[in-house]
């Protein structure tokens, strides 16, 4: 199994301070939530724990089985088993959807142990039949006029073929239909055994009605200020963030 420790996390954005002192341990074979209003910095630990240059780590760390994330290029940062489904994933022309899959998988093997063809087409019909997703999508360029819907379905699809140890899904419930979201926590639950574990990151509760989470975490003004069990986020869902920013004495 795999640990992902993230302590004391300070993150700045233009040199504005947007996450201020974030503390999480995810390990494979858990599914943990991270809940909170609008704009209290959960795209950033996300975006922070992918690399993206324009996310400042100031001070904290963030380690995967005691490796140095932060020290690591972004793609390193896949090989090392993380996965990260980002909130818009960014569209790569004259690249198709499934040779980029396939060279993402091969460069977590090693070299001259890459998937077979025969065995990588095999394992993504499949997927895609089990997603639901339309076959033509496996031809297209990654996420070239991909509708919301498609994006997070093929999210999804590269998180099934991954093999990740640990999954980072910000918002992969955003934009989705009830019968998208229900094939999207499909695939997620499809994953979850001891070698897995995942962040999701949401701001409703709607997803969390189809995947259980083990753990839920609340974070406000770039901090984590409450951590509980899935009957945390039913109550959010109840009633709203308020009770917590009363009971921790948060100003809006
Ligand atoms: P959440 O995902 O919880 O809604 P974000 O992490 O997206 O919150 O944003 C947290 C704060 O950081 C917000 O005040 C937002 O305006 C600011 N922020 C996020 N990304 C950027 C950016 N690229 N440039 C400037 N400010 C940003
Ligand atoms: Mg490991
Ligand atoms: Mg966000």
């Amino acid at each position: 199994g795999s640990v992902l420790e993230i302590k004391d996390l300070h993150v700045s954005i233009e040199d504005k301070e947007i996450l201020k002192g974030v503390n999480l341990t995810i390990k494979s074979g858990e599914f943990h939530a991270v809940m909170g209003p609008n704009g209290t910095g959960k795209s950033t630990l996300a975006s922070a724990i992918m690399g993206h240059p324009k996310y400042e780590v100031t001070s904290g760390s963030i380690t995967l089985d005691g490796e140095d994330v932060l020290e690591m290029e972004v793609d390193e940062r896949a090989r090392a088993g993380l996965f990260l489904a980002m909130q818009y994933p960014s569209e790569i022309s004259g690249v198709t959807n499934s040779d980029f899959l396939r060279s993402s998988i091969n460069a977590r093997r090693e070299e001259g142990d890459e998937i077979p063809l025969m065995k990588f087409i095999k394992e993504m019909d499949e997927a895609m039949d089990f997603l639901e997703m339309d076959k033509n999508m496996a031809q297209r360029y990654l996420n070239e006029g991909f509708s919301g819907g498609e994006k997070k379905r093929n999210e999804i699809l590269q998180l099934l073929m991954m093999k990740a140890e640990i999954g980072i899904l910000d918002e992969i419930d955003s934009g989705l239909d009830i019968d998208a979201l229900k094939v999207v926590a499909k695939g997620i639950n499809r994953l979850r055994d001891e070698n897995f574990g995942c962040l999701i990151i949401t701001h409703y509760q709607r997803l969390l009605n189809y995947i259980e989470p083990d753990f839920v975490h609340v974070m406000m003004q770039g901090r984590v200020v409450k951590s509980g069990g899935s009957e945390l986020s039913k109550r959010l869902e109840a009633e709203g963030y308020d009770w917590i920013k009363q009971e921790l004495n948060i100003e809006d």
